[in-house]
């Protein structure tokens, strides 16, 4: 959100998390941008405390999102045009790269510009490695936006991986790297179901987070997402900051699956839904209110994917209800 007091300069050097790009074309490059003043707060008397369907508070609410995306809409306006597109590579510079755990790492790209790339997406990244030309799907976790003219992606190191090892003793911050995108046939429409089953094993929550933070953020869209998280160790499990967070929403609720974990009862303690083993048809089956009105999304490995998918199968959860990125 931006914060800009009464004023209606935005003077984007202020801003902490865009100075400290060093590349990435910010709104500092792009000067000072006039934008509507943002609506002042009722105050407590303003508010009759009566129960109001619509209480004043209710309003600004409503007005602070309505000015959030007038300002969204100048700010793209004003962005310059990534070059990124699905059929031709682009060379983006890595800004930064962020261990999570012992083998997966984040690393940011600079977009060069504003691309949409929708929930579940994902781009392509081509790497030369002894002459040879190879390529790698990889899912943004987080996409350009009018503030941030970056994407980010989750990478897993295997140590055997062909790409992976060679990004992880190779790439450096500075570096540039081909890729092109977005690619993907995602698509969801608000309320087509009144529920999404996640099936995420290991960086297979890639594309689940932004499925679900793009279905939180719509108050109009009473979706309910149920995600089944499968990782080996407690410190394998990925992006639970972000989770925790898309959690506090009320339509999102989340359990997550340690096959190889010896203390799942001690981290249990810590407040959050684990439990030991894999997810099994019975876990799927407590899921299902309707096969009608679920969908059920899966993301994983190779093994993990046609095991849900064998799961769904006996369950007699149609075809055209499943996803698997
Ligand atoms: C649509 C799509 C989106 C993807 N998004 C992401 C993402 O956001 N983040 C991410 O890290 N990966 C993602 N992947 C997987 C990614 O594209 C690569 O397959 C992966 O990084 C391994 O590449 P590699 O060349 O290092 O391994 P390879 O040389 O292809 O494989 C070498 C060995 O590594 C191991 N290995 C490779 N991949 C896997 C795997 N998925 N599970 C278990 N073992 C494996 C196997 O032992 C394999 O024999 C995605 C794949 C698809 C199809």
């Amino acid at each position: 959100m931006l914060h800009m007091g009464w004023s209606v300069i935005y003077r984007a050097v202020q801003c902490p998390l865009i100075r400290a790009i060093s590349f990435g074309q910010s709104l500092h490059q792009r000067g000072m941008t006039t934008l509507p003043p943002r609506p002042k707060p009722p105050s407590e008397s303003d508010c009759c405390n009566s129960g109001c369907d619509l209480c004043v508070k209710d309003i600004h609410e409503q007005e602070l999102k309505i000015w959030e995306n007038e300002c969204n809409n100048i700010l793209l306006g004003q962005a310059p045009k990534s070059s990124l597109t699905p059929d031709t590579y682009t060379k983006c510079r890595l800004l930064d790269i962020k261990s999570v755990n012992h083998n997966t790492s984040v690393y940011t790209f600079d977009s060069l510009g504003y691309v949409e790339i929708k929930p579940g997406q994902h781009l392509i990244l081509r790497e030369l490695i002894e002459g040879i030309s190879v390529t790698r799907q990889y899912t943004p976790i987080a996409v350009p936006n009018p503030q941030e003219l970056t994407f980010k992606v989750l990478i897993k190191h295997y140590i055997n991986g062909c790409i992976t090892s060679h990004i992880k003793t190779k790439w450096q911050v500075g570096d540039e790297v081909e890729w092109r995108g977005p690619h993907g046939m995602f698509l969801h429409s608000p309320n087509k179901y009144m529920k999404y089953i996640m099936l995420a094993a290991g960086t297979g929550i890639a594309p689940m987070i932004n499925v679900c933070k793009d279905i939180v953020r719509d108050d109009g869209d009473i979706t309910t997402l149920r995600l089944l998280y499968a990782c080996k160790t407690y410190e394998d499990i990925l992006l639970s900051y972000d989770l925790k967070q898309v959690a506090s929403h009320w339509n999102f609720t989340y359990k997550t699956f340690l096959s190889q974990e010896k203390e799942v009862e001690k981290k249990r303690s810590y407040g959050e839904n684990l439990v030991s083993g894999k997810i099994t048809k019975d876990d799927i089956d407590l899921e299902l209110i309707n096969p009608l009105s679920t969908r059920v999304l899966i993301c994983g490995t190779r093994e993990f994917n046609s095991a849900m998918i064998d799961h769904c199968n006996q369950l007699n959860i149609q075809t055209e209800h499943i996803f698997k990125f």
